[in-house]
């Protein structure tokens, strides 16, 4: 149930005010907000202080052509207003800015409606999202945007449903449950809207799920086009837009017994349409599960780790490129995408450009996805080139572990070179300005193998980059570094490079005043000049940024909006990594920026810090190993690998239940299921909790090792 704080006649009213001053078009004042067509988003740059899309353009460039705030003024920003939300966990989303109004996601689904001008609410919407549904995803209960078409605005849940709410008061007109409820799917993405369709993925493929990508319709919310990006287990056809291509070309890489599971290749985040091909292109993740080991035949396994091109009207495929054949590392290819025109030997190339967790940046002909370049933009050790006349990479001999039956230690992991933050490219430059991550990680294929009930199923040994403890942490933590990389495709070479403490830094927005901007996991938001990288101006925020930046216009002012709030993937389950930046604590807002703002934030609350104090470790050397084993599987994705929280949930070395009974109902009876911590008494007994327990008192014990080594 949406909770209205203003009235729809504000919206309308302030509508009619802006149309008044030039800043808007006479359907809004006629219509209402977010009227939002195909032509609008495609002619954008008619309306330079609009972010309509949550690229902003259907080009996902995330360049704003704005440039009052520039180069020569970048020191006068600052604060003008800020918007504290009713959640704290990791914030992702970029806003679109229509006619005065800002539209946004929260974790945990929620949309807002704010005066773009001032901060103030005008709607806000809550799924309701169950909070045990927490359990069910990866990589927090993040969202990263909504989209606006026809006076709607459009939100995927964690829990798989894709809403249309009224752009006017945030009220529901359609709700579709766009997955089975009984697998472990989740949507973290932004939908995307086209030709009167709605796109939209979803995730879940360390879960064992079988990915897939919907078209709706925007008006009715009636599905129109399916695709899925892998084969049926069953064989059969599924009546959907892929089944003659999966039957042609995906079958036969995966052969008898390669879908143990559903397959993964799940379309968590990048969407992209492209008016001048009446094409989309979407990415697919990772293979469920990583290891091929469990796979069956050797084989490339289409169309995971893919960028895939397919008609919008019925998905009807068209060409595909796969980055990743065969993958076993979370290689995902789901990564922003970005459509450009690049001169490249003499000619004008139409092309498609994507720096996807593999490490290397892919530039592609979008007419028929040739490849034109593919180069490391990151340390990568999997592969040592691509080839550019197969397309496909030179790989490692030893980086295939579930062939060697020996841990592969490399780079990139499963955080990715970059991950789903986005990057930006500008025309003025010429660069496309990467959030890098440099993360190395061990890959262990398990003894064995089966269906899991609840929690991660990927095959592997999740306790291999823990069994260590304390120097395997410090080892990751001594070998992980970032930067923002500013890259250029065409002399297929770096420009400059801004090196950050540590991993995890936000999405990037780019802008026409020569202009780039990053938050930082360490807590600054930050301004850089493009074409050199010299930093500009930058305010400390309270908290990690991970999502991207956007730029608006309203009355003739410039802004800059960001969303704050740590955790996400990298927040939630790499502690350890993201102390590198120093610690921080989730304050989730929206911050607005405007030249000679004068805002302030509030006085952060008091930190409320809980000492490690754990009681003596009694249990034997192989019972806390198995609890590491046990705890990489089932607890590390939210309380943070190797037991270091980021504090975003209860870092359990701290626990006051290290040695109290209550710990039993905890984990076996789900007393704290509200909050979103379920029982794990599906996967683990009792003498299991007790050696996970056991584990972590290690962990608490072992603790200063890191703690005096960090930042
Ligand atoms: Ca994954």
């Amino acid at each position: 149930m949406a909770m209205r704080l203003i009235q729809a006649s504000i919206v309308f009213a302030s509508a009619l005010l802006l149309a008044s001053c030039g800043q808007s078009t006479e359907t809004v004042s006629a219509k209402g907000p977010a009227q939002v067509n195909g032509a609008r988003i495609t002619n954008a740059d008619s309306e330079p202080g609009l972010w309509m899309s949550v690229g902003r353009t259907y080009s996902e460039q995330r360049f704003s052509p704005l440039k009052q705030i520039n180069d020569t003024n970048a020191a006068q920003l600052g604060l003008t207003w800020s918007f504290d939300l009713d959640t704290a966990r990791g914030q992702e989303a970029t806003p679109l800015v229509i006619d005065g109004v800002m539209y946004f996601s929260t974790a945990w689904s929620m949309v807002k409606a704010l005066d773009a001008k001032t901060g103030r609410a005008i709607w806000q919407y809550d799924p309701k999202v169950p909070r045990e549904y927490g359990v069910k995803v990866c990589c927090d209960v993040v969202n990263r945007g909504v989209a606006a078409w026809n006076g709607k605005v459009y939100v995927g849940t964690l829990d798989g449903r894709l809403i249309a709410l009224d752009a006017s008061n945030g009220q529901p007109v359609w709700s579709v449950q766009t997955t089975d409820t009984t697998k472990p799917y989740a949507i973290t993405g932004a939908p995307r809207v086209a030709k009167g369709k709605v796109f939209i993925g979803n995730g879940g493929a360390e879960f064992g799920v079988r990915g897939y990508i919907s078209a709706y319709d925007a008006e009715s919310g009636d599905m129109v086009w399916r695709f899925y990006t892998v084969p049926n287990a069953t064989g059969q056809p599924d009546n959907a837009a892929s089944d003659k291509m999966l039957a042609e070309k995906a079958a036969s890489t995966w052969g008898d017994g390669g879908l143990v599971l559903g397959g993964g290749g799940t379309v968590w985040d990048a969407i992209v349409y492209d008016p001048e091909f009446d094409l989309l292109y979407f990415g697919s993740g990772n293979a469920s599960p990583w290891t091929q080991g469990y796979r069956g035949k050797i084989g490339d396994n289409l169309f995971l780790a893919s960028i895939v091109a397919v008609k919008p009207d019925t998905g009807e495929y068209v060409w595909h490129y796969q980055e990743v054949p065969g993958d076993e590392w979370d290689f995902t290819s789901v990564q922003p995408i970005i459509l450009a025109d690049l001169p490249i030997n003499g000619e004008t190339r139409k092309v498609l450009l994507h720096a996807p967790k593999n490490g290397f940046f892919y530039v592609l002909d979008r007419a028929t996805g040739e490849l034109i370049s593919a180069d490391p933009f990151a340390p990568v050790t999997w592969a040592s080139s691509v080839d550019i006349d197969t397309g496909r990479p030179v790989e490692h001999p030893d980086a295939r572990y579930s062939r060697t039956g020996k841990p592969w230690r490399g780079t990139p992991g499963p955080q990715g070179a970059h991950n789903w933050n986005p990057m930006a490219f500008s025309p003025d430059t010429g660069l496309v300005y990467i959030p890098v991550n440099v993360l190395v990680s061990t890959y262990v294929q398990a003894a064995t193998f089966g269906e899991r009930a609840m929690g991660f199923n990927t095959g592997l040994d999740r306790g291999a980059n823990a069994t260590n403890g304390m120097a395997a942490v410090q080892a990751t933590l001594d070998a992980s570094s970032s930067h923002l990389l500013a890259w250029n495709p065409v002399t297929r070479k770096e420009a400059w490079r801004v090196e950050h403490p540590g991993p995890g830094n936000g999405g990037i927005l780019a802008t026409a005043g020569n202009l780039v901007l990053q938050g930082t996991f360490g807590g600054a938001f930050v301004v850089y000049r493009a074409d050199t990288g010299e930093k500009l101006w930058s305010m400390p925020v309270q908290t990690s940024v991970i999502a991207a930046p956007m730029s608006y216009e309203i009355d003739g002012e410039q802004y800059v909006a960001v969303l704050v709030g740590t955790g996400g993937a990298l927040g939630l389950t790499q502690g350890a990594a993201s102390l590198k930046s120093g610690p921080v604590r989730n304050i989730s807002r929206m911050l607005a920026f405007k030249l000679g703002g004068t805002a302030t934030l509030p006085a952060p609350p008091p930190p409320v810090a809980r000492a490690i104090d754990p009681p003596p470790l009694t249990a034997t050397a192989a019972v806390v190993a198995e609890g590491s084993r046990l705890y990489a599987e089932n607890c590390g994705v939210c309380h943070g690998a190797a037991g270091i929280a980021n504090g975003i949930v209860p870092d359990l070395r701290s626990s006051p239940y290290l040695s109290d009974d209550g710990y039993f109902d905890i984990v076996l009876n789900g007393t704290l299921k509200e909050r979103g911590m379920v029982s794990f008494a599906p996967m683990i007994s009792r003498e299991q909790a007790a050696a996970i327990r056991s584990y972590v008192i290690s962990q608490a014990h072992d603790t200063r090792t890191v703690r005096s080594a960090g930042p």
